[in-house]
């Protein structure tokens, strides 16, 4: 196992402490001025520690999200869970600890997936504290000069310009279709790249995307009073799984709402927050906001897990921001997932599906918006659907964002278990609902020489509603 065990701050910087955390007893009183002396950060990574303080002063360390950590539970180490995370994060804040490479290494190890803020009896938010650490964090992180190149083209030219990002799915899917890709895996290029294992990730992509351009998708159900929803496209979903934002807006139609594709919206920037660059995050955050503050203004409908979760955040990253914050609070209260929305409308069931199903929660569904309920009641009430529930549902498959590119071995022990967990229950196929999560099963299932397909929940109630 690769895990980074060294402790934090072992030695002169951090005296008397057991496994690299802070001692006990601090004041919890949140006008506590963050020391500085000693923590050598900056006065900006300071500011941006600063702003999750209150945050970290919640953690009341009693360990109850230990066993739900993935991180935690793969390495049964301290520093590799929640309550050493915040520990930490609140300890180089208030100078006891320094930036050392072992405390990035702690801190970027944490896959965010929100599994002990759903289950912390003190209200602690690991998300934002994710977001904020990283972001104070990033100037602190030595990368080649190739690398820093590649995160600037990915971060602030593909994410933030729909246009590029759809010329480059595009070159994925000539890839694919032109006999390149069996050329590259025969002739062992990927191997040679060490690209094999992220190749097995890339979706089977189309290049008939979905361009929002404010076009109407009216109810198709007219005996009850429409409802007026705009659709979230978002940036991978619009374009390698486009098939799969078409079946939304046809189950939407068929639940009786009138859609609007939004014109203007981008990628909802998770990938830039997650990943420390903050700027660039709010940037597509703002644009967003403008984008659906010229809608209709009904619930903005969502079927990835992760944008939703980010663009309900939106509110938080912008709340001491005068020009944003209400803006951006109107934003994310509008945010539904459609398992949310459409729990709540009655769907016209016409088809028997007769299959066996087992349900991957992602965790920006079950943690960040604690959404359990309603995706199993939505496959349930399928004819001849037959859900079978799978041990550890909930625990993270090992995605999480750029997870598996950036810890691919503690990725992949997370996708092994995921798969023996879903693989045990003998259904015939594996359900989620985010693309990271479709990705990571989809990988993982080729690289065992499984036909088990894994399908978004949309495309069941697609095909189960269908005229
Ligand atoms: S459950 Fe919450 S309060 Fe308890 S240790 Fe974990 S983060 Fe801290
Ligand atoms: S967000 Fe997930 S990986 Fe990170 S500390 Fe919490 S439970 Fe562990």
């Amino acid at each position: 196992m690769r895990w980074h065990v060294r402790r934090v701050g072992e030695g002169a910087s951090h005296p008397g402490t057991s496994a690299g955390l802070p001692p006990r007893g601090y004041n919890r009183n949140t006008s506590v001025s963050p020391v500085a002396a000693g923590s050598g950060l900056s006065g900006e990574q300071r500011a941006l520690l600063a702003a999750e303080h209150a945050n970290m002063l919640a953690c009341i360390r009693c360990g109850q999200c230990l066993t739900s950590c993935p991180t935690y539970v793969l390495s049964m180490h301290e520093a590799e869970g929640p309550r050493g995370r915040v520990a930490m994060a609140r300890a180089l804040l208030e100078g006891q600890l320094e930036l050392t490479p072992e405390l990035i290494a702690h801190e970027r190890n944490c896959l965010v997936c929100d599994a002990c803020s759903a289950i912390c009896p003190a209200g602690v938010q690991m998300d934002p504290l994710q977001v904020a650490l990283r972001a104070a964090m990033d100037s602190s992180v030595t990368r080649p000069p190739w690398q820093r190149l590649m995160r600037g083209l990915v971060f602030r030219q593909v994410f933030s310009n729909m246009r590029v990002f759809r010329s480059i799915v595009r070159l994925l899917w000539l890839y694919q279709r032109f006999g390149v890709q069996r050329l590259a895996r025969g002739l062992g290029i990927l191997k040679l790249l060490r690209m094999e294992e992220m190749e097995t990730l890339l979706p089977r992509v189309t290049e008939d995307f979905l361009v929002p351009r404010g076009e109407r998708y009216p109810a198709s159900d007219g005996s009850r009073e429409p409802l007026g929803v705009s659709f979230f496209a978002g940036c991978i979903m619009s374009t390698a799984f486009a098939e799969i934002d078409r079946g939304t807006i046809r189950v939407l139609q068929r639940a009786g709402c009138d859609v609007e594709n939004t014109a203007d919206q981008g990628c909802c920037g998770a990938l830039n927050f997650h990943a420390g660059d903050l700027e660039g995050a709010r940037r597509l955050a703002q644009r967003n906001i403008a984008a659906f503050e010229e809608d209709l203004g009904g619930p903005i409908v969502v079927n990835s897990a992760g944008c939703g979760a980010m663009l309900k955040e939106y509110a938080h990253h912008f709340r001491d921001d005068p020009t944003w914050a209400e803006r951006a609070r109107a934003l994310s209260a509008r945010v539904k997932d459609v398992t949310e929305l459409l729990a709540g409308r009655e769907l016209p069931m016409r088809r028997d599906l007769g299959v066996s199903v087992t349900y991957q929660e992602p965790c920006h569904l079950a943690h960040a918006q604690r959404i359990v309920h309603q995706p199993r009641a939505l496959l349930r009430s399928i004819p001849g659907l037959e859900l079978r529930e799978m041990a550890e549902s909930s625990l993270c498959c090992g995605s999480a964002g750029t997870y598996n590119l950036t810890n691919p071995v503690e990725s992949r022990q997370l996708q092994d278990r995921k798969l023996d967990n879903a693989l045990a229950t003998g259904a015939s196929v594996i359900v989620s609902a985010n693309p990271g999560c479709l990705m990571q099963l989809q990988g993982g299932l080729a690289r065992r020489g499984s036909d088990v397909p894994v399908k978004h929940i949309v495309e069941l109630l697609d095909a189960a509603t269908a005229e």
